[in-house]
């Protein structure tokens, strides 16, 4: 193999699936990990590993990258990409939505990170790539607890790249504006949904997973000596 290995977690639909894709028709061997391991197995990509994870588990994640690496060497690349979105107003939202929301999208990353930082530290190499969101530079209405979540991956994104920087290893992160994908699955508000939907159509179904696949490659494909600290991605009409 003479690509290093590629570990994508939330790859079972939208932005991940797409990413493994990607990254697998460039011949990168993979770890994918997700709830829904059927979909990953879906993707019938080749020199690729399929591995059922909730994020929140950081002793599964720990035991399928340590699988990986034992099959296609080092982790050269995690993407952080796992996310989920629930929109509601704060009033009205329950603890066990923010309580996932952040051990998702928060909790999780960290976990992950955890399991592959320490060893590119040491090899002085590799790239972490934190998936954002425009809603981390920004306040939408029903975004509270996910636009806090996305805020807080932008803030320990800048922590971990000058934690990581002296040691050659790139911390990078890309923020989607709109995207089409499954995310708004996770609200259960059927006006906040339509709201959202109708913003989703104004904008011509948002940016296809395709685009933002295509940007991740664009930033990983750069130098080691490059590191692009992010990249936002949005639909041209979205103003904000
Ligand atoms: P999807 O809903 O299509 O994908 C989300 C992925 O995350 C799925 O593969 C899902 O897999 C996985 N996931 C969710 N919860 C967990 C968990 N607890 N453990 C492991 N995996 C989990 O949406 P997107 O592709 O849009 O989302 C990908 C990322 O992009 C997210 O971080 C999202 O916040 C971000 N983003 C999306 C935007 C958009 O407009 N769509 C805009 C900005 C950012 P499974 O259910 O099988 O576990």
């Amino acid at each position: 193999m003479d690509k290093p290995l590629v570990v994508i977690t939330g790859a079972s639909s939208g932005i991940g699936a797409a990413a493994a894709r990607a990254l697998s028709g460039e011949g990168y061997p993979l770890l994918l990990t997700a709830r829904r391991v059927d979909r990953l197995r879906e993707l019938e990509l080749p020199n690729c590993l399929c591995r059922q994870n909730d994020v929140a588990d950081i002793e599964g994640f720990r035991q399928a990258v340590a699988d990986a690496e034992a099959e296609y060497g080092p982790v050269d690349l995690l993407i952080n990409n796992a996310g989920a979105m629930t929109l509601e107003q704060f009033r009205n939202q329950v603890p066990e939505d923010w309580k996932k929301l952040f051990d998702t999208n928060v909790v999780g990353l960290l976990n992950t990170t955890s399991v592959v930082f320490p060893g590119m530290l040491a090899r002085k190499g590799g790239t972490i790539l934190n998936i954002g969101s425009t809603s981390g530079y920004t306040h939408y209405p029903n975004h509270t607890v996910y636009g806090g979540t996305k805020h807080a991956i932008r803030g320990m994104t800048e922590g971990l790249r000058r934690e990581a920087a002296p040691r050659g290893v790139r911390v990078m992160m890309i923020s989607p504006g709109m995207v089409d994908t499954e995310l708004l699955g996770g609200t259960r508000n059927q006006a906040i949904i339509d709201e959202y939907q109708s913003f989703k159509d104004y904008l011509g179904g948002g940016v296809a997973p395709d685009e933002v696949a295509k940007a991740i490659l664009f930033a990983y494909q750069q130098r080691q000596e490059v590191a692009i600290w992010d990249m936002i991605i949005a639909p041209t009409g979205q103003r904000t």
